[in-house]
C-alpha cells in the first residue's frame, strides 16, 4: 500500500460538527496504525482547533470550516482553516491561560493542549481574513515495524 492519503472536509461552524470532525480525523488517522493513546491525542487537538473556529472565528451566524488531512509515511498533518475574524497577536493568543472570552468560562488552554498533544502546531492568521492552524504528529514511534 502506498503510504500516502488525503482527505478534505468542509463543515459549518456549529457545535454539533465538532464531534463529527473529531471522529472523521481520528478514523482517517487509523490508516497510519496509531496507538489508542495517539488517537486520543489527535482527537483532543482537533477538538480544540474546531471549537476555536466555532467559538471565536465567527461572531455572527455560521460559516464554513475547512479541514485538510494528510497521511504521509508516518506523519499525520491536519489543517483547520476558517475565514473568520482572525487573531491580532498570535504569540499572546498561544500563551497558556490567555483567553479573550473569560466570561464564557473559556480557560485559554486550547492552543496549549494542541501543542502538548501534537508534535508541531503552526498558527497563521490575519485580522479580518481568518485563521489557519496546521498540526503535525508522527505516528507509531513505538512501533518497531517502522524503524
Ligand atoms: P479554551 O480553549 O480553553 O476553551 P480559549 O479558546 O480562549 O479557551 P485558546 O484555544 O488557547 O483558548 O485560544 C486563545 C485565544 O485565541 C482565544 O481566546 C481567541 O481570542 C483566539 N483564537 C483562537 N482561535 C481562534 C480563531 N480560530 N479565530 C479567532 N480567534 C481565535
Ligand atoms: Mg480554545
Amino acid at each position: 500500500m502506498e503510504n500516502r492519503n488525503e482527505m478534505i472536509l468542509e463543515v459549518e461552524s456549529r457545535s454539533c460538527n465538532e464531534g463529527l470532525v473529531r471522529i472523521a480525523v481520528a478514523a482517517f488517522s487509523t490508516q497510519l496504525n496509531p496507538t489508542l493513546e495517539e488517537v486520543a491525542d489527535i482527537k483532543t487537538a482537533v477538538s480544540e482547533a474546531i471549537t476555536n473556529c466555532i467559538v471565536h472565528a465567527y461572531d455572527t451566524g455560521t460559516e464554513k470550516i475547512r479541514i485538510e488531512c494528510r497521511n504521509e509515511k508516518r506523519e499525520l498533518t491536519v489543517v483547520v482553516k476558517d475565514t473568520g475574524k482572525g487573531i491580532e497577536d498570535i504569540e499572546k493568543a498561544m500563551e497558556p491561560l490567555y483567553t479573550t472570552k473569560p466570561e464564557q468560562d473559556r480557560s485559554g488552554m486550547g492552543f496549549a493542549f494542541m501543542e502538548a498533544f501534537m508534535d508541531q502546531v503552526k498558527v497563521e492568521s490575519s485580522p479580518g481574513q481568518g485563521t489557519t492552524v496546521t498540526m503535525k504528529k508522527l505516528i507509531g514511534r513505538q512501533n518497531p515495524v517502522f524503524e
